[in-house]
């Protein structure tokens, strides 16, 4: 088996509806993204020959994802969510937020992240997103 690792990092806010506890504010992370495509075999032929995936191709989805995130604040849409933003769009300040039919967790994160890559035609087969340098999640699909 030959396994591609590459990662990026981002820095994005959150807010967790419904969440008690020194999280429930609108609080930020420097995410570290670490990629996985896999395969048995390597190409055969033509310009990806002996190799699994083109590096430059993975990079540039991860740059999608990147620029997907970063510094946006994340918010799950429901009626917590359009709540908190009605708040903020008191004070008369525009925030680029990213709205997600999710909570934006680490878990609901890497899966999020996952579909996008596999998407894009890059064979991921994991995805590990570090919400601290000590705490991340991994994704993984059954093939
Ligand atoms: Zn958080």
């Amino acid at each position: 088996m030959f396994t591609l690792k590459s990662e990026i990092q981002f820095d994005m806010a959150h807010y967790l509806s419904g969440y008690v506890g020194k999280c429930k504010n609108i609080h930020g992370h420097r995410y570290r993204l670490v990629v996985k495509v896999s395969s048995q075999t390597l190409h055969e032929s033509g310009q990806l020959r002996g190799m699994v995936d083109d590096f430059s191709e993975v990079k540039a989805v991860l740059k999608e994802v990147h620029d997907l995130f970063d510094h946006k604040l994340v918010i799950e849409e429901n009626e917590e969510g359009k709540r908190v933003v009605e708040k903020l769009n008191e004070s008369g300040k525009v925030f680029e937020i990213l709205f997600v039919p999710y909570r934006p967790t680490a878990e609901e994160m890497s899966r999020h992240i996952f579909n996008e890559i596999k998407k894009r035609g890059v064979r991921v087969t994991e995805v590990e997103l570090f919400e601290t340098p000590t705490n991340s999640c991994i994704y993984t699909e059954e093939d």
